[in-house]
């Protein structure tokens, strides 16, 4: 591909809703990607990962979008793929932030991951060797390794070389998009991923069908319940995890922004619907009281915590069917 023809193409103009297909919507905030303060937070942001490279950006806008219709809020203008290349291979130094993983994962996070690969095993009536689970846009494959570790057939989509042959050697097979067969998988794990893609209506139907009837799709992206808040605010200052922090709308990254409701539309139009992952912790770790002294720690840091917890497991002792309301951009959603 020649250099003209690249450029042609290195922005990408996303003229409705990449979720729900809305032309309405509102403007919500735009300024050019080379000038503040959107130029300081890419800056600041990329310094100490890599660098821009801000001659792409001449004359392009950062341009914020609210859906009218399931309340999506998408950025406008995303890069095309040429640019999206650059910034995970070049503007994100992948020798970096392997590093940084390296560093900051520690055994917590692995017993996280633990947790949350048994809690989902607790959810099927088959050996964990009958199942067999994707993990879409799986990274260095630290999830994939894990359910694996359960004897779980582990696959994995990743589109960066160095995340592959890493996921390689603890045997976790990777798997093009294109190449996803219908009805393989009981579960599909997608967590950090669905803010990125330039596309998600289409991704979401393609994973729905290769998910098997009965299996289960988790979709974990930054809470964008209070994005109209942070709007308001408009303080591209603040840090990550800061109340009024943009970053679950940072530009060039984080192209889509949900919110409960929006991501729960997302699903039913590809015929998943929301689901409850019942399990309860205090229910297995009553045969194992050091956890459960832990587990009631937790679940006494507010006393009204307590009540609900307890309440639902007596409930489900009970045999009655516990429905709380969805909340938070952390979903499962089952294909019925
Ligand atoms: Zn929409």
């Amino acid at each position: 591909m020649d250099t003209l023809e690249l450029e042609s193409n290195l922005f990408v103009i996303r003229e409705s809703c990449p979720c729900c297909g809305s032309k309405t919507n509102s403007a919500l905030y735009s300024c050019k990607f080379n000038e503040d303060p959107v130029k300081q937070y890419l800056i600041d942001f990329y310094s100490v990962q890599g660098a821009i490279e801000f001659k792409y950006f001449e004359n392009q806008e950062y341009d914020l979008r609210g859906c009218n219709n399931c309340g999506l809020v998408y950025q406008k203008t995303i890069l095309g793929d040429f640019l999206m290349g650059k910034l995970y291979s070049n503007w994100i130094d992948p020798a970096f932030t392997e590093k940084v993983i390296e560093k900051d994962y520690d055994k917590d996070y692995y017993l996280s991951n633990t947790r949350l690969a048994y809690k989902i095993l607790t959810e099927f009536k088959k050996k964990p060797s009958d199942l067999s689970f994707l993990d879409f846009g799986m990274g260095w494959g630290n999830w994939a390794k894990t359910v694996a570790s359960f004897g779980v057939n582990s696959f994995g989509v990743e589109i960066s070389e160095e995340r592959i042959e890493n996921a390689k050697k603890y045997g976790i097979k990777n798997l093009k998009l294109d190449d996803l067969k219908e009805n393989s998988f009981d579960f599909i794990n997608t967590d950090q991923v669905f803010e990125h893609i330039s596309d998600p209506k289409s991704i979401i139907e393609k994973l729905s069908k290769s998910l098997k009837k009965g299996g289960i799709l988790r979709i974990c992206v930054p809470d964008g319940n209070s994005i109209h808040e942070k709007l308001k605010v408009m303080d591209w200052a603040s840090p990550k995890g800061h109340k009024n922090s943009l970053n679950v709308v940072a530009p060039l990254e984080h192209i889509n922004c949900f919110t409960t409701t929006s991501l729960i539309d997302l699903a039913k139009n590809s015929g998943l619907q929301w689901h409850y992952l019942n399990y309860y912790p205090a229910l297995e770790l009553i045969e194992n009281k050091a956890s459960l002294l832990n587990e009631i720690k937790i679940a006494t840091m507010l006393p009204i915590k307590i009540i609900k917890y307890f309440g639902r497991i007596v409930k489900i002792k009970l045999g009655m069917k516990y429905t709380p309301v969805p909340t938070g951009t952390n979903l499962y959603f089952k294909k019925t």
